[in-house]
């Protein structure tokens, strides 16, 4: 299959992540936010991230590192499939961004020797969106819905019967002379994904029969990452230079091969172009990424639980409007790699900052609350 070798109608999927990742980049549309202009570890995608992402993407389970026991249970999946020759059970991928979502439903697709097809929750608006989708898959395809949890609730029903039976219900006309009809659909696979789980709908959740959810890598397997990236980019790297840029990748590799390009063009401008760890030390610390991958924003978000309000409990809402930003991109972006750094408590009051983030703010936490048990701070 060629570079997204997708027959879709374009005047369908409207999504502007879809056209991206269909075209490439076209102009930027809306406003940028503050952590689109300021975070380079964001593990959303951006549009520099495309042509890179094009060539990076691994294809097949030989190049996908890391997930060993999500890909060995995907590999018996789709041998028992394979050999009963039908479609493979509708599975649904879970995990922050940049995790490899995206990529895992193209390899499944592409082990399996069948056609895969993309679009997303938001793109889907009617039900006839979802018809023209579904009445264009072949037997056995793959069709990849990315965001599964911005899926509006109508199209949930109508796709109950789809995954159940692979019958299609829709309406044809209006009022009184209005008809259902029902169509049947070829077998395929619906492989959904979603950074928010807990968003889904049980009745939707419960008609996928495989779950798998991603986790961040550990920091072997993204040093195996930044090195396969490096050799298909012709970079030189060494040991310590893909260590230096792992452990400042928050365990993503989105974020790993967007540090690496950037560590790269420093080593271009000052090193020869030669990647040791000492350069990437070097580009990164410039680019105020800390030892443990965190950026400004994650600073702003800990110093506002910690020393705003006392190491919290603090309610998500307040943090974001305290930083400027969206309560759903703290929630899908910063706070799930705060939480595994045993940074922030998620606590039914609030999230809280545990005694690691003040240590590694520099705030001694003791001193603190004396300081703010003074009289004169409590009255003014
Ligand atoms: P998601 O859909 O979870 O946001 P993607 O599938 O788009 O993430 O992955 C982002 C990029 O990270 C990919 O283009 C690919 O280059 C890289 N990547 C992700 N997972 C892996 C992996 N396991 N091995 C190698 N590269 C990976």
């Amino acid at each position: 299959m060629d570079d997204f070798d997708l027959e879709i109608n374009k005047e369908t999927y409207k999504d502007e992540a879809v056209d991206d990742y269909i075209d490439g980049p076209g102009e930027p549309d809306t406003a940028k936010s503050l952590e689109e202009e300021a975070s380079f570890i964001t593990p959303k995608f951006k549009n520099e991230d495309s042509e890179l992402e094009k060539s990076l993407r691994p294809r097949y389970f030989s190049d996908f590192i890391g997930q060993e026991k999500i890909i060995e249970n995907l590999k018996i999946f789709i041998n028992s499939a394979k050999k009963r020759s039908e479609s493979l059970d509708h599975v649904i991928l879970s995990g922050p961004p940049g995790l490899g979502k995206t990529c895992l439903a193209e390899i499944i697709a592409n082990e399996l020797g069948v056609n895969f097809k993309i679009t997303s929750g938001p793109a889907i608006e009617r039900a006839g969106d979802l018809a023209a989708i579904l009445t264009n898959l072949e037997k056995l395809d793959v069709l990849f819905i990315d965001e599964m949890h911005r899926l509006n609730r109508a199209i949930e029903e109508v796709l109950y019967p789809v995954m159940e039976d692979y019958k299609l219900d829709i309406i044809i006309g209006k009022g009184p002379s209005a008809r259902s009809i029902r169509i049947d659909i070829a077998p395929f696979t619906i492989i959904g994904a979603t950074t928010r789980i807990g968003l889904i709908a049980a009745p939707l959740r419960d008609r996928f029969g495989v779950h798998l959810r991603l986790d961040y890598y550990n920091i072997e397997s993204i040093k195996k990452i930044i090195k396969r990236s490096a050799s298909i980019l012709d970079m030189k790297i060494t040991d310590e230079g893909a260590d230096a840029i792992a452990r400042r990748s928050r365990g993503t590799p989105r974020i790993a091969n967007r540090l690496l390009k950037r560590v790269r063009d420093y080593a271009l401008m000052f090193e020869n172009g030669n990647i040791t760890g000492e350069v990437a030390d070097g580009a990164l610390t410039k680019l105020d990424i800390d030892i443990l991958g965190l950026d400004v924003i994650d600073k702003k978000i800990l110093h506002t639980i910690v020393n705003k309000f006392d190491g919290g409990p603090v309610g998500v809402g307040t943090i974001a409007v305290s930083i400027g930003e969206e309560v759903d991109t703290v929630e899908d972006v910063y706070e799930p790699f705060l939480i595994q750094l045993g940074f922030i408590k998620r606590t039914s009051k609030g999230r809280m900052a545990t005694d690691l983030a003040f240590r590694h703010l520099g705030v001694d936490r003791h001193q603190d609350s004396q300081e703010h048990n003074k009289p004169d701070r409590r009255l003014f």
